[in-house]
């Protein structure tokens, strides 16, 4: 870190630094006498840049990634408040998914929830039932017809209204509260998955969903919560999808597969998420049980832009055709992204061009119309690029 402060900026300006660890695995930095905010930004890329690195520890590659968080002075007029605002948005950089910057602006105080009312607050939040899941389709890409739902939580807040997971995930995850939480979100969304099979029949095939950290992936009792979820609901094994990320696997590799191979004997499919920004060991992925790899969406939101992505995109299709994983897209936003990946042979597809996260209601009123005509398209049909409709 304190090579990346000695570089010098573009706008040449001198500078006063500092470099502090604060505790645990939190630092901070301090600039003096930047000109420009840019120059705080090219000081934090020079840290991710270095950090990316692998560091040598008894014999073995360990790679780490960091959120950054930047306070300028104009934002806090005492060094508690700048701190305060520089973890701000160090949290909304964790949330916007790791190994990035933000700056921190007004608006992220507002929605900030304290860490400490979150770790209080999020135990009861879970027995007064605060809690509420939220659906977001996953579709067809030549027809954008539902295929399935993924489950993301939410906290309904008797004051502060809804908010969002960014703001209560990272901090749940660092204890054992994230173990509670996923335990009630799974069981959650597969009472509502069987319900709906069972009111519509015409979907007994859609799926759902549902994001398991690191914590629970390395707790024992996950299996059979997974069995009592499924039994109590009386959903089948084939329609419930877990969801994790690259680096909640990697982080316990040897546990994680045994665990891994125990919920694919169940029959359930299991999804790599994020797929593309943590690290992964391609060995590891060729041993692992999985079905499907979901690319990460800051691949689909630059892939039309030109810059590499698209490559990225390809390669990551290609991968996957190889080891046998079907792939879904996320952060599909724009028609230009669906007709790409359509194209590419991509199997689902999902974001904001089809849907938001919606409540069990609204996501039932999907069910309902795909009950009634046998689908429900959320978009246009797909023109493709040859003019004709598919
Ligand atoms: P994720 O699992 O990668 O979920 C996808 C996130 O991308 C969701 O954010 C979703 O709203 C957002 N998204 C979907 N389509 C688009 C799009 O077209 N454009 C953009 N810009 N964003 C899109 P959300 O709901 O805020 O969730 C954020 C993260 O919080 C999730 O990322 C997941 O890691 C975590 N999370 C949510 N629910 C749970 C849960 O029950 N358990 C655990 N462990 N993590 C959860
Ligand atoms: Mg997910
Ligand atoms: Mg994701």
């Amino acid at each position: 870190m304190r090579t990346s402060i000695r570089g010098g900026f573009r706008s040449g300006a001198p500078t006063q630094s500092v470099v502090a660890r604060i505790g645990g695995d939190e630092f901070a930095v301090l600039i003096g006498h930047i000109l420009h905010d840019s120059d705080a930004s090219i000081v934090a890329e020079r840290i991710l840049e270095r950090l990316s690195e692998p560091f040598e520890f008894e014999g073995r590659s360990v790679f780490v990634s960091a959120s950054i968080g930047i306070a300028l002075s104009s934002t806090g007029d005492t060094a508690e408040e700048l701190l305060r605002n520089a973890d701000t948005a160090m949290y909304r950089a964790k949330t916007n998914g790791r190994a990035r910057s933000e700056f921190f602006n007004e608006g992220m105080r507002a929605r900030v929830v304290s860490r400490f009312e979150v770790e209080n607050g999020l135990r009861k939040a879970i027995e007064e039932r605060q809690l509420v899941v939220y659906y977001q389709p996953i579709v067809s890409p030549g027809d954008s017809n539902i295929r399935g739902f993924e489950a993301l939580v939410r906290w309904n807040h008797p004051e502060r209204g809804l908010i969002q997971p960014g703001e209560f995930i990272p901090i749940a995850e660092e204890s054992d509260i994230i173990v509670l939480l996923g335990r009630w979100v799974l069981r959650e969304s597969c009472r509502q998955m069987a319900e709906w099979q069972r009111t519509f029949p015409p979907l007994r095939s859609l799926t759902v969903s549902v994001n398991v950290s690191a914590r629970q992936l390395c707790d024992s009792r996950l299996v059979e919560e997974v069995e009592s979820a499924l039994a109590d609901s009386g959903l089948n094994p084939e329609s419930l999808a877990l969801e994790m990320t690259e680096s909640s696997i990697m982080g316990n590799a040897q546990q994680t597969l045994a665990t891994l191979d125990r919920l694919k004997a169940m029959n359930i499919r299991l999804e790599i998420d994020d797929f593309g920004t943590g690290y992964s060991s391609l060995s590891y992925l060729q041993r692992l049980p999985f079905d499907i790899l979901k690319i990460d969406r800051s691949f689909i939101r630059e892939m039309t832009a030109g810059n590499g992505s698209l490559d990225i995109v390809k390669a990551i299709m290609q991968l996957a055709r190889s080891l046998k994983l079907e792939v879904i897209a996320e952060g599909v936003e724009t028609e230009q992204q669906q007709c790409r990946l359509h194209e590419l042979g991509c199997n689902y597809l999902q974001g904001y061009l089809f849907s938001k996260p919606v409540d069990a209601s609204a996501a039932e009123r999907l069910c309902q119309e795909t009950g009634e005509s046998g689908f429900v398209s959320l978009a246009s049909p797909l023109v493709t690029t040859d003019g004709l409709g598919s």
